[in-house]
């Protein structure tokens, strides 16, 4: 071993990607496996309209729930799936899983929920992304209109052939596209204004410095007013307090999602809250019409 060697520290040095190397390739047979053993959840976190707080839609968020490491976030796994190429079969399972779970709640509920489902930079290359949402609406009865698909920001339109007509096509489909991650990439202005989104969905970091970083505000604030100037609803991610809440308020920011509301949660959670919210509701009506 390098430890062998003694003070030959180049061999320790190199001892060590190695053994990364191994546990990588560990960890993507393991993966490669995950979707067959039933190891990926879903997660949804609600968003909520900033008016009313009513929960308006909801993000889905995979997780993989290994048998002996527990519950493993996507910013670990994602970037492997992405490199591996099984982003595609997981994609694809995460998208129809979303929304037979989206249809469900929306005819169960009687709401508009909008369901906004994460996409790889490989799934926007695969030539046939375009007929597998359309197949995944038309199996699940989701109305297009309430497909949101989030596409990031730091994609960049030369390693993705034909990216920005991919996504006009999905507009043309009907579904909703959002820009996840807003303000940290490098887009210039102009590649902002041809990008066919409907809506931008600030990033976490700069919400995170609402009411401690003026500079974080202003970026906000500008942003914001950018947005409803090209027609894009505004998503502020990252919500964890009453400070960020009454600032983006201010600003007419339109949904809001974070921790001050809800984590997200496992599917059957999720459908508990909107149970109770709508129990809510209707307890507030029958006082209403009593007063
Ligand atoms: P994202 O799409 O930007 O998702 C938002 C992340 O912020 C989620 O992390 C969410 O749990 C977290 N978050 C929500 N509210 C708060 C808050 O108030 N405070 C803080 N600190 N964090 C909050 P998560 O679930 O760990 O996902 C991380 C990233 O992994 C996602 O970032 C997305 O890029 C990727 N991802 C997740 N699911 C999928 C998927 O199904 N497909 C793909 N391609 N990527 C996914
Ligand atoms: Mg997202
Ligand atoms: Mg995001
Ligand atoms: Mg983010």
């Amino acid at each position: 071993t390098a430890k062998g060697m003694g003070r030959n520290n180049y061999q320790a040095y190199v001892a060590v990607p190695e053994e990364s190397h191994q546990q990588r390739l560990a960890l993507e047979a393991k993966l490669r496996q995950a979707e067959r053993n039933g190891e990926l959840r879903v997660f949804y976190q609600p968003q909520v309209d900033t008016t009313t707080e009513d929960i308006v839609g909801m993000e889905a968020l995979i997780r993989w729930e290994h048998p002996e490491l527990g519950m493993i976030s996507p910013g670990f796994f994602i970037p492997l799936a992405e490199e591996t190429g099984l982003i595609i079969p997981i994609g694809e399972w995460v998208l129809r899983a979303a929304c037979q779970d989206a249809r469900r709640w929306q005819v169960r509920f009687s709401l508009p929920l909008r369901i906004s489902v994460n996409l790889s930079p490989l799934q926007l290359r695969q030539p046939n992304l375009v007929g597998l949402v359309a197949a995944v609406l038309e199996e699940t009865g989701v109305p297009a209109h309430l497909l949101d698909l989030e596409v990031t920001e730091s994609i960049s339109v030369k390693s993705i052939p034909n990216l920005l007509e991919t996504l006009q096509a999905l507009r043309e489909l009907g579904c909703q596209i959002s820009i996840d991650d807003f303000g940290t990439g490098q887009s210039s202005l102009d590649y902002i204004k041809r990008f066919p989104a409907d809506r931008i969905k600030i990033d976490q970091a700069f919400v995170r410095n609402i009411g401690l970083d003026p500079d974080d505000e202003a970026i906000v604030q500008a942003t914001i007013g950018m947005a409803h100037n090209l027609n894009r609803a505004v998503v502020a991610e990252g919500v964890e307090i009453e400070a960020h809440l009454d600032f983006l308020r201010g600003l007419g920011c339109e949904v809001l999602q974070g921790y001050l509301f809800c984590r997200p949660l496992p599917a059957a959670s999720f459908e508990s809250l909107l149970s109770e919210r709508e129990r809510l509701h209707q307890e507030s009506r029958i006082s209403n019409l009593q007063d």
